[in-house]
């Protein structure tokens, strides 16, 4: 009971991500704040409480922020962690200027009208601000651990699933959907075609309104839905004993079909649907000017003798098993003039481009605007605050609501700057060439397709003459014999515009 002329205070208690029964944790520590009122002649005019999980962000605390509104003329905490989360909260409490107690330090109380005792207080908060972070950062690295430990750490829900009681269970219409996404991409659906189909149906992803491709593929490459543990879409393996704390979609089988349809896809586009060889259908027949394609042929080897018209006489190779060896070679398809090769030209044009290539000045004179590097940043750049957020939000971190729509924006920014690197790549394969440090490495991992858009963005034309008649095999500068190959470039005219 008050008594006339009793000092008054307020307590103030705040929840944390304690594992250790948190609820009873808050109980005690209003009962030992009013014990320490009570031992302190104060009246308990009000009761503060936040329910705040996180010891080190800024996020604010209504019942922190009600408290010192009122203006008490005394505050009773547990300790001072639990009202001063960082050292900008406590001069914040400084500036009430009001004494403040805490049960584990009742001895002397906090003294914030003395240096000292302001000082005392500064550095016990810069210690807790410290543990708080050391803790996030802990976090993290418990992150990792966690997915080894076959858990599924998210915070904005995935598709098909929902945490209840901290379980994690199917949302069976969701489920549902996705199980058919999987089927109809294993059928050969593309993402693109499934995301229309959807949202045609009235179906809605989580964020936003409605699906894209590239949304549809982000969602299946998860391997949760096959039942497999990741972090940071990365899989990882369980921990021996472990087991994956949820029911996945798909059988382990169909996850296998759906990764192997992924790799293929990803080698499909750079080979099979486009074309095998370099130049084919790029060269031009020195006698009827037809278009010379590739064609398998008989490999066959000069040999010594000549025939009647001084000719080297040619004949088969064969091959260990006994079977002809064949060699790929361009061949005029327009009247069968001449036919050379393949290794021969493709070994020149490699030459020739990588030579052009490496002047800076043409490359600079042909794309002015080159802008994939400064976009290939703002992605990484977008990427990593995308994770921020996530991780964030995972740790209690950042509010919900402005946690999605901070990734709803993001996203959108990615697929914007994603898209204009996609067309300027498409535009030409040029502009990565020139983010590379070593140009042959870059120019032989480029698949044919790139290859033959930057030979055709260079203008590079190339003729092949016919073998002469009566020619001579050998030199007239060197007296040397020409070698197959020094023949056969002989009788390659190319053409470079300059600039
Ligand atoms: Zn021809």
């Amino acid at each position: 009971m008050a008594t006339i002329g009793q000092a008054s205070c307020v307590i103030y208690v705040r929840m944390s991500q304690d594992r250790s029964g948190e609820e009873l944790g808050v109980e005690r520590h209003e009962k030992d704040c009013r014990k320490l009122a009570k031992k302190l002649n104060l009246n308990v005019e009000h009761v503060y409480s936040d329910n705040d999980q996180s010891a080190t962000t800024g996020k604010p605390r209504p019942g922190f922020e009600a408290m010192l509104a009122a203006k008490p003329k005394a505050i009773v905490a547990w300790h001072q962690d639990r009202l001063l989360r960082l050292t900008k909260d406590l001069e914040r409490v400084i500036d009430v200027g009001v004494p403040v107690y805490f049960v584990t330090s009742a001895e002397n109380g906090l003294d914030l009208s003395s240096p000292a005792g302001r000082a005392v207080a500064r550095t016990v908060a810069a210690w807790s601000q410290y543990e708080g972070e050391q803790k996030r950062l802990r976090q993290i690295s418990k992150n990792q651990q966690l997915a080894e430990h076959g858990h599924w750490q998210f915070s904005l829900r995935p598709y098909g699933y929902q945490r209840v009681n901290g379980t994690i269970v199917q949302v069976p219409e969701e489920a549902e959907i996705i199980l058919e996404g999987y089927e109809r991409v294993l059928k050969g659906a593309s993402y693109r075609e499934l995301a229309m189909d959807w949202n045609r149906r009235g179906i809605k992803p989580l964020l936003g309104e409605q699906w894209k491709g590239s949304r549809v593929q982000r969602m299946l490459e998860n391997s949760h839905y096959g039942g497999i543990s990741s972090y940071k879409d990365e899989e990882v393996d369980l921990d021996e004993g472990k087991k994956i704390q949820w029911a996945p979609i798909l059988t382990p089988r169909q996850w296998k079909d759906f990764r192997e349809l992924k790799l293929n896809r990803k080698r499909k586009r750079s080979w099979a649907v486009t074309p095998k060889h370099l130049m084919s259908g790029m060269l031009s027949c020195g006698t009827c000017g037809g278009q010379m394609f590739t064609h398998l042929q008989d490999l066959k080897a000069r040999t010594n003798t000549v025939n009647a018209k001084g000719h080297p006489i040619r004949v088969p190779v064969f091959r260990e098993d006994g079977t002809r060896a064949k060699t790929t070679a361009y061949v005029c398809f327009n009247k069968h003039c001449a036919s050379i090769r393949g290794e021969y030209v493709d070994a020149l044009v490699r030459t020739v481009v990588l030579k052009k290539l490496a002047d800076e000045r043409v490359v600079k004179a042909m794309r002015p605007s080159d802008d994939a590097l400064p976009l290939q940043n703002e992605i990484a750049d977008l990427q990593r605050r995308r994770d921020d957020v996530t991780e964030l939000v995972g740790e209690g971190l950042m509010d919900k609501a402005k946690a999605r729509e901070k990734l709803a924006d993001l996203s959108e920014r990615l697929e914007r700057a994603q898209a204009k690197l996609t067309a300027i790549r498409e535009e030409s394969p040029l502009s990565d060439i020139r983010l590379s440090e070593s140009l042959p490495e870059k120019w032989d991992a480029l698949a044919v397709l790139e290859k033959r858009r930057i030979i055709a963005d260079l203008g590079l034309q190339l003729t092949i003459n016919p073998a002469s008649r009566g020619v001579r095999s050998v030199d007239p500068e060197t007296g040397e014999k020409y070698t197959e190959r020094a023949w056969a470039l002989r009788r390659i005219a190319w053409e470079l515009p300059e600039g």
